[in-house]
Formats: structure tokens, sequence, C-alpha cells
């Protein structure tokens, strides 16, 4: 009788192990079958004759209350002045971390070629930036040899290193469009070619969204950009493929998070270009 009663025993534990492994493994298809964000459908919606108005009000949270300038190019109250027309505090040179070199006058910043590119002291994630430039009107050269400077919208790294916004003279100044003015470098041509004449002061307003990026320094998620340029949309929620490179394909090969936002010192051998009214607000 032992014998039976333990292999009786023994039938019912393997059945029950069994069924323990067959709920589980149907509970595992249940949940692989379920999407990774099942939408927040409790109840089942109702057609829209037998609701009320209220019941799609949302109350709460409340936005914040920001003034907004005087013209929309003025900085509204929530902005970081990143250069008022006064100083060059918020900016240091790239190479080696000291007050930035380029020039300030009459409510100006003129680019020094010699000091090399500027960066923001602080560094930014996601945000909307507003800048102008002028190329000046006795600006000479040709093709990317004519007024090109470039905002990075996020600096990684030293000399050019990071994800560039062209900004240089495409007032017929034929080019690679590419790498014309508010293209994103060698990644996206601009919507529309919304320069003015040189001489003229040109606006950008962007939107930056930083890409993420996991903890083995892969990708996460990718930069994004929405942009215009003297009102005009440039960028339309354009999605980069990595850092903009002069040589080569993109890739998100570095890893960061915030970075500053740079300005090109190119090395051609046209007029410098100058800025003013630059400041952000970060989202
Ligand atoms: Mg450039």
């Amino acid at each position: 009788m032992r014998p039976k009663t333990m292999s009786t025993r023994l039938a019912r534990t393997l059945l029950a192990s069994s069924l323990t492994l067959a709920s589980a493994f149907s509970t595992a298809v249940v949940l692989a079958q379920q999407p990774a964000n099942p939408p927040q459908t409790s109840q089942p919606q109702r057609p829209a004759n037998q609701m009320k108005p209220e019941e799609t009000e949302q109350w709460e949270p409340v936005p914040k209350v920001v003034t907004p300038g005087k013209m929309n190019s003025d900085a509204p109250s929530d902005a970081v002045v990143l250069f008022d027309g006064k100083s060059l505090d918020q900016w240091v040179n790239v190479k080696d971390k000291s007050p930035a070199g380029w020039t300030v006058a009459n409510g100006v910043i003129t680019v020094n070629k010699q000091t090399g590119n500027i960066e923001t002291k602080r560094s930014f994630k996601n945000y909307q930036l507003h800048l102008e430039f002028q190329i000046p009107a006795n600006i000479t050269g040709t093709g990317q040899g004519r007024g090109n400077s470039g905002l990075f919208l996020a600096s990684t790294g030293p000399g050019d290193d990071g994800y560039e916004m062209q900004i240089m003279d495409s007032y017929e100044n034929k080019t690679y469009v590419n790498g014309q003015a508010a293209s994103i470098y060698k990644q996206s041509p601009p919507l529309a070619n919304a320069a003015r004449k040189p001489g003229e002061w040109q606006a950008y307003d962007v939107v930056w969204t930083a890409p993420t990026f996991n903890a083995d320094g892969s990708m996460k998620t990718p930069a994004y950009v929405t942009a215009f340029h003297n009102g005009v949309l440039v960028q339309n929620h354009f999605e980069l493929k990595g850092q903009t490179l002069y040589i080569g394909h993109p890739s998100y090969s570095k890893a960061f998070d915030g970075a500053p936002i740079k300005l090109q010192a190119h090395g051609d051998k046209s007029e410098p270009i100058s800025f003013r009214n630059i400041w952000i607000r970060e989202l």
C-alpha cells in the first residue's frame, strides 16, 4: 500500500505543479498580449448624446501665468535672458571656459573668429529659444563661406561637437540645401528659405526636445526640433538622427543629460556676423 500512497502523492504533486505552470504560462501569454501602456479606459465611453458638456472639462492643474513681452520677440517673464545687449556674462569660450571673447558694442555681440566658439555657462534640456542675428551688409564670399556661423542646440564637447542648426547667409547664395540657413546641418533642409537680405536682423525661434539615453549610453528617445525663421516654419518636429557631423553619417554616439547652447565662430574668411536678444524658456 505504501508505494501506492507515495505514487498517489507524487501524482497529485505533479498535477498541482503542472496546473501552477499552466496558470503561470497563461498569465504570461495574457501579459504579453497586453500593450505596454494600456489605455486608461476603465469605463466604456458613452456616446456624446448621453453626456453633459462638464464631463469633458479639465480644471486642474491650472497652467502657470507667464507675462509675455511687449513684442513676441521680447523675453517673457519666465525666460532666462542669455544676452540682453550689455554683457556676455552668461557665456564662455568653449576651448578653455574663460570669459567669452566675442565683441559687445552698441547692444550687439559680434563674432570674434580668433577666440573660437562660445557657449552658455548653464546647461539646458528641453526648451524654447529665441535668437536674433544679422549678416553684415558688406558680406563677401560664396556658398558655406558667406556669413557662416551656427546655433548648437546642444553642445556636447569641444569644437563643433553637438547638434547644429545652421546660420549663414542664404539670401540668393546657393549651397547644399541641408547646409543652408535654418537647416539641421546635413540632416534636414529647411521647409522654406525665409532668409532676409544681409544687413537686416533675422530671428530663429526654436523648440528643442533633447534626446534621452539608457544607462548603457544607448539612445532611449531621439531629439526633435521645431523651428521658425523670421516667423516662417522651417523645421516641423524633425527627428534628429544624432549629432550633426561635417563628415560621415550621424549617430547618437555620446550620451548627455543637459548641455550648453553654443554659437559657432566658423573658420571662413567672410565678415563676422552679429547677435542680439537671446533668451530661453526651459520646458
Ligand atoms: Mg555653421
